[in-house]
């Protein structure tokens, strides 16, 4: 194609768009409204702490092929981190018990069958949870598809509410189904668990800049699109803060912003309309502290039973990550955080080679208050597709049809399947 594609939005589905097209010999332009790109997978300095953080932790599966593709293009690859084995340890804060899961390699689960490789106090009959939800129908929720006990408890439970960001009653089963199809049906290969050894700009955003930026693509930031203009069934014009750009006959334009922001671009465009938050406690540490065991070689924990479900420890940052957390709104963010460092230092604490200070450290509380879309059967009804009722306009964002959860995969699929229409804009 010979066209200039504009792209609106500069978070992880807009730069896999434009990563894939500048490759391809495309010309680019993204404009993205924030100071920097990334979006809702960012890393900034803040001056509380006095360090570098992410807005959030982010986990990734090995499972996640578009990921590693994309880090592939911008030659980050290596710049994902975590265990050699599909390890994941876990604590129970009701009864304090302790326990690594510890995938086999393979498909077969052999892991199943070994009690110190599985769920503490679970029953083999329970593994029909995980069939259910890979055969759930689109209305069905995840709890409907739970077989009570302790599998479910101690991980589907807490897997669905970390994948989703919704809680199991209202989550929808589906996709939970797709998301287990996609990794733990596929045996530990698949589950290596992976973080930025960084931050998430340094992974995810600064190699792609660079690359964009040796491929001659235009990356504007500050520039937030206020209109999207059309005539004939195509988008004609962008509003800049600066004034209008035209679109000429061979233009397109990739709209990879948020589904809020799409809707009030599109006024006509069903986009899902419910979101959960995420809230993320970092606390600095005077230093780094020295992990043990699983916790030593994985680098985070799961909790069950608190408030807290993930804790990570990254140099001497311990943080805490808290899903689907609609629930805590109204919650003050000391209170809240105290409650959270109490459980830190029981589900991390042991795992230590020093104690840590019963006094709360210095803390940053980051409430993303819409994370993402709610993941329930009627939202998901809601997601559109790339192609839209405009010729040359294509969507991309963690919130259109992907068939996953809104995560990182997702959003980074978004876009390569937008970069993909935009090049075929005859296939309907
Ligand atoms: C706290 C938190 C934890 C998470 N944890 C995980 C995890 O563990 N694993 C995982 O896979 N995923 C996780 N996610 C989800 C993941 O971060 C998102 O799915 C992904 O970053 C979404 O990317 P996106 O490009 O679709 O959207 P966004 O990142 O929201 O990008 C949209 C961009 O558009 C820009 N924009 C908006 N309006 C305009 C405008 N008018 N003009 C120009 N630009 C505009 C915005 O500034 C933004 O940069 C988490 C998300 C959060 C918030």
């Amino acid at each position: 194609m010979a066209g200039h594609v504009h792209i609106v939005g500069g978070g992880l589905a807009g730069l896999s768009a434009a990563v894939e097209l500048a490759g391809s010999g495309v010309r680019v332009t993204v404009y993205e409204a924030g100071p920097a790109c990334g979006g809702r997978a960012r890393s900034y300095f803040d001056r509380h702490l006095g360090c570098r953080i992410d807005n959030g932790n982010h986990l990734l599966l090995s499972a996640n092929d578009a990921v590693f593709r994309y880090l592939g293009l911008i030659g980050a690859e290596k710049t994902l981190v975590g265990p050699d084995r599909p390890i994941f340890p876990f604590v129970d804060l009701g009864d304090r018990s302790r326990w690594t899961l510890d995938l086999s390699r393979g498909r077969v689960p052999f892991w199943l069958l070994s009690k110190h490789r599985r769920v503490p106090g679970m029953h083999l009959g329970e593994i029909r949870s995980l069939d259910r939800l890979m055969r759930a129908t689109p209305g069905q929720t995840v709890a409907e598809c739970l077989v009570p006990g302790m599998l479910s408890t101690r991980l589907l439970a807490p897997f669905a509410v970390s994948a989703l960001n919704t809680p199991c009653d209202s989550g929808s089963a589906a996709l939970l189904g797709a998301v287990i199809r996609q990794s733990l049906a596929k045996g530990g290969r698949a589950c290596l668990p992976r973080f930025p050894a960084v931050g998430l700009s340094e992974s995810f955003v600064d190699p792609a800049l660079d690359h964009l930026a040796l491929m001659k693509a235009e990356v504007r930031t500050g520039c937030r699109v206020s209109a999207i203009l059309s005539a004939g069934g195509r988008v004609t014009g962008l509003r800049l803060p600066e004034g209008e750009v035209a679109l000429d006959e061979d233009d397109r334009l990739i709209l990879a912003v948020t589904a809020p922001v799409a809707a009030d671009l599109l006024p006509d465009l069903r986009v899902p309309d419910a979101f959960e938050s995420i809230v993320n406690v970092h606390f600095r540490l005077d230093e780094a502290p020295v992990a043990l065991g699983a916790l030593g070689r994985a680098r985070f924990i799961g909790v069950v039973g608190g408030i807290s479900e993930w804790v990570f420890v990254k140099d001497d940052i311990l943080s805490v990550t808290v899903s689907a957390a609609n629930r805590y709104a109204a919650r003050d963010n000391d209170e809240l955080a105290a409650v959270i460092w109490g459980e830190v230092r029981a589900a991390v604490g042991p795992a230590l080679a020093h104690p840590l200070p019963e006094d709360m450290p210095p803390m940053r509380m980051v409430r993303e208050r819409r994370a993402t879309f709610a993941a329930t059967p009627v939202q998901e009804r809601l997601r559109p597709a790339t192609r839209t009722v405009l010729d040359n306009l294509f969507l991309a964002g963690d919130w259109t049809a992907t068939g996953l959860p809104a995560t990182i995969e997702g959003a980074i699929r978004s876009g390569a399947a937008a970069s993909r229409a935009v090049r075929d804009p005859g296939r309907r």
